[in-house]
């Protein structure tokens, strides 16, 4: 078996904040191989992007990280600044969602995009990092003049393919998407989802990417983690995750859609009613128990682990 590109063994994250210590993500385990693509799925606050910004250390000081966290054969936790700001942008970019803040509002994008070339050192001077600019700016559907263009000179989309072509820059071997595609309205989300795909064949990325729609992540990815309360709770490959959930949570996200045709669904999707515990607070037991419409007394007994739950599927529910 060849060595995945992205390992993540035990990896917990806790915030240190004045309000006391907040466990973020709990003991997340988790392989990536090369070429691969991932989706993590859950609501907001359940640790998705924790974990992701984990992966290139890009958390506020007051998180602590533990557990091991191996890129492209790297540790990632225990690397020097000068390792990490080399395995940033090469061995792995992220493209944030919100492109009106994640891009620097006084500075073209032109600029912004050839910048990791120059400061890596991918290009030998500022002319090919024109050049390449350009070529990055076509093959995410821009013509080369918005190179000039200011952030807020764009549409929403425009500037997502903006950070995709940012992200491209150094020619990384992850992809970590996280919401791409959440604040685009559904013709351009189909258009950035496209462009993902196509780049991912093009470049033989690994993506990551992060939603907490799962109709999406099974169109982008071939497999599938379900995060609740800063764990995953169900695994597997997405068609089969997403058309035969195992654990209670995941049919509740995947019924949480409203039905194409039905105008009733649209305001009232049938699904996961409550809303997910505060990381600080969780509820003793199985975290989900007092959403979970089938449980029982015995799941307040202790927070289930992980169980196989069919050929390279595993769900953390007593039921499975
Ligand atoms: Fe629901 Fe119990 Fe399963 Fe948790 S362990 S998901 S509460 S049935």
């Amino acid at each position: 078996m060849t060595e995945p590109l992205l390992s993540m063994r035990d990896v917990s994250v806790t915030y240190h904040g004045s309000g006391g210590a907040v466990p973020a993500v709990r003991r997340v385990s988790l392989d990536l191989e090369r070429g691969g693509s991932l989706g993590l799925a859950g609501e907001s606050g359940c640790g998705k992007s924790t974990l992701a910004n984990s992966i290139l250390r890009l958390l506020p000081p007051d998180a602590v990280v533990e557990g091991q966290i191996v890129l492209d054969g790297k540790d990632v936790l225990s690397l020097r600044p000068g390792g990490l700001r080399a395995a940033r942008w090469t061995a792995g970019a992220i493209v944030f969602q919100g492109a009106l803040h994640a891009l620097n509002p006084v500075q073209t994008v032109g600029r912004q995009i050839a910048e990791p070339m120059l400061i890596h050192g991918t290009v030998p001077d500022e002319e090919a990092a024109e050049r390449r600019t350009v070529e990055l700016l076509g093959r995410v559907g821009l013509p080369a003049a918005r190179a000039d263009s200011y952030p807020h000179q764009l549409s929403g989309g425009q500037r997502q393919r903006v950070l995709i072509a940012m992200a491209l820059a150094c020619e990384p071997m992850l992809l970590i998407a996280d919401e791409p595609t959440t604040a685009l309205d559904l013709m351009v989300q189909a258009q950035v989802l496209r462009l993902l795909e196509e780049l991912k064949e093009e470049h033989d990325l690994t993506l990551l990417f992060i939603t907490h729609d799962l109709s999406v992540l099974t169109y982008a990815c071939r497999d599938l983690a379900v995060m609740y309360a800063g764990r995953i709770v169900e695994d597997g490959p997405s068609w089969e995750v997403f058309g035969g959930p195992a654990h209670p949570y995941t049919k509740g996200l995947a019924a949480a859609f409203p039905t194409i045709g039905d105008p009733s669904s649209r305001m009232a999707p049938s699904g996961l009613g409550g809303d997910p515990p505060m990381p600080g607070s969780l509820p003793v037991g199985c975290p989900f128990n007092p959403r979970c419409p089938y449980a029982t007394e015995a799941c307040l007994e202790a927070e289930p682990e992980l169980r196989i739950a069919g050929t390279d599927r595993r769900a953390a529910c007593i039921l499975v």
